[in-house]
């Protein structure tokens, strides 16, 4: 079953249309106040058209865990108001998710007027995926539009309910990470190079064993690697490394032998005495860690080996940091590898929430060609798991 197929927001008239959106408006907040506007600004190309085609748009979204009940502390209302100030007119904000207010609301909008239902996590139905809220949901709407990559690996009634009982399509965020994940899994420019890191082998088994499907080279770095030394029988010394975890790690370079995939582990680190930004560090090869000292980033020889794989690539899948980057002294790896995805012209992907940090703090994001907006959501993506927010979905004719 391919993803690539669903309908988007051009495929459809929404002219005088009630559309509702579920956008990703979960937003940093500090005593109310957004701390960061980043996934407001991100829903903006979606909104925008709509509001341009003539659409009554009826905006939803989920913001913070606040149980299935009214919680004042996660209203969206602080939402409202950034948008309407982003879109240059009155965003109403209903005092309720699918009550008087929210009707009423939505009953009154006139083309190219947008609103914004209350947190659908005040509803107990939402995430249980309740029939009865979805067609709440679908009753105030003529078409659904998902907009929420973040959310699109939950079955919730706002995220694929809904879809169920009015057509459903896809807004632009989802359309792009459609457009770039689900390309990059089921047709990419070839060779496809994956380079997986971060701190556990356990959190990226899935990514791991679905990648190695597809790929011609698999760049393992980061705490992860440790893991595999321990597999070929080298000293880890203090490094991270899941030793129930060996086992697997062996099958999966075996597998990978087995598919023809090129495997890279890091030919050297940089290791520490101690789990500390400043701790002493040296270089060292990677079947020779000392008793006593942990990797904490890859080494120079590594960083040069990586590079070079990374260099003729057609595309490039990047998950996972090449050590503990937040530190100064072991970003090293995670800059070099991002410099020469940077320069390889290749198609370059980035999904997870730790990468996608690492990759704007160290000033990468513009030269990647697409940052997924969706941490859990792309990890699952990238496990070639169905998100049942974009399953739900219609497909193209
Ligand atoms: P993502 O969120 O992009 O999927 P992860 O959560 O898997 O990434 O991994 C990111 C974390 O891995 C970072 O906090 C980083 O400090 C940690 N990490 C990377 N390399 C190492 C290492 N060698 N030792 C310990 N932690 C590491
Ligand atoms: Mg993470």
């Amino acid at each position: 079953m391919s993803l690539l197929n669903k309908r988007t927001l051009e495929d459809i008239d929404v002219s005088g249309k009630r559309v509702f959106v579920r956008c990703d408006f979960n937003v940093p907040l500090k005593d109310g106040v957004i701390t960061s506007d980043k996934r407001i600004v991100a829903s903006l190309p979606t909104i925008q058209y709509l509001l341009q085609h003539g659409a009554k748009v009826i905006l939803s979204s989920h913001l913070g865990r606040p149980k299935g009940a009214v919680d004042p502390q996660f209203s969206l209302a602080p939402v409202a108001k950034r948008l309407s100030e982003l879109l240059g007119q009155d965003v109403k904000m209903a005092s309720d998710v699918v009550g008087e207010s929210a009707n009423a609301l939505a009953a009154s909008l006139q083309n190219g007027e947008a609103m914004l239902i209350e947190n659908v996590r005040f509803e107990p139905g939402e995430t249980k995926n309740d029939p009865e809220l979805a067609k709440k949901f679908a009753a105030m709407a003529d078409i659904f539009v998902n907009d929420a990559f973040g959310s699109a690996h939950r079955a919730h009634a706002s995220t694929a309910g809904i879809a169920n009982y009015i057509p459903a399509v896809c807004g632009y965020l989802i359309q792009k990470e459609i457009e770039f994940i689900g390309g990059a899994l089921e047709n990419p420019k070839r060779p496809l190079v994956a380079i997986l890191g971060g701190a556990k082998v356990s959190d990226k088994i899935g990514v791991i064993t679905n990648l190695l499907d597809k790929v011609d080279t698999l760049i393992v770095g980061g705490g992860m690697a440790y893991t595999f030394f321990a597999a070929k029988g080298w000293n880890v010394g203090t490094s991270i490394c899941e030793r129930d975890k060996i086992d697997l790690a062996l099958q999966i370079l075996d597998s990978a032998e087995k598919k023809g995939v090129k495997f890279l582990l890091p030919i050297d680190n940089r290791i520490g005495t101690e789990y500390k930004e400043d701790t002493e560090w040296r270089d060292i090869d990677s079947d020779n860690i000392p008793d006593g000292w942990m990797g904490l980033d890859i080494g120079p020889k590594t960083e040069a080996l990586f590079a070079e794989a990374i260099k003729g690539a057609g595309t490039v899948i990047w998950n996972g940091p090449m050590g503990v980057s937040e530190w100064d002294n072991f970003a090293g790896g995670t800059i070099a590898v991002a410099t020469a995805v940077a320069e390889s012209g290749a198609i370059s992907i980035i999904g997870g929430g730790d990468s996608t940090a690492a990759v704007q703090k160290l000033g990468f994001a513009d030269k990647m060609t697409h940052i997924s907006t969706g941490g859990g959501a792309s990890l699952e993506f990238l496990e070639g798991k169905a998100l049942p927010g974009i399953v739900a979905l219609n497909d193209k004719d």
